[in-house]
């Protein structure tokens, strides 16, 4: 298979409770390598831009809020067939129907403060990383 890349986010709840290297854990032992990292505060209008396919969605302005209420860390993930190997080790949106042993079911708090974001293509994934990353912060 493939060696491809995906983009991830630590979302606020997690940084909140320390968990940027717990989390990180999980990713790696899944077989993700950190290409790229970086720890922000997004803005009101980043959170926005990139939860635009959400903005018709009635928990929008709330996942805004949340997305902008304490620091995310963002990531470029590397692995096999990365998009769908992220996916796995998250779990379901819903920590309650996540499997035992992702990070969801691990760490999450609710449907909304679900710890982790990961891309759901490989298409999304290069819009995601390219929102985030200068291709001179991509190092390897
Ligand atoms: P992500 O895009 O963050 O990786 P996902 O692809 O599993 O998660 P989406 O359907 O794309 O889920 O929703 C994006 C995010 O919006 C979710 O991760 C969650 O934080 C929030 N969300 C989704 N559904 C709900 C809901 N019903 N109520 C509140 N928040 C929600
Ligand atoms: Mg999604």
């Amino acid at each position: 298979m493939a060696v491809t890349r995906t983009f991830s986010i630590i979302k606020p709840d997690a940084t909140r409770r320390n968990l940027t290297g717990a989390v990180t854990k999980m990713l790696e032992d899944a077989g993700l390598r950190v290409i790229a990292s970086k720890r922000i505060q997004m803005t009101r209008e980043q959170a926005e831009g990139f939860y635009a396919v959400h903005k018709e969605r009635p928990f929008f302005g709330d996942l805004v809020t949340f997305m902008t209420s304490g620091p995310v860390v963002v990531q470029v993930l590397e692995g096999e067939d990365a998009v769908a190997r992220n996916r796995k080790v998250m779990g379901a949106t819903n920590p309650s129907d996540a499997e035992e042993g992702t990070i969801r079911k691990t760490y999450a708090e609710s449907i909304e403060a679900n710890s982790v974001h990961g891309s759901d293509s490989e298409e999304n994934a290069a819009t995601e990383i390219d929102f985030f990353f200068d291709k001179d912060e991509i190092v390897g």
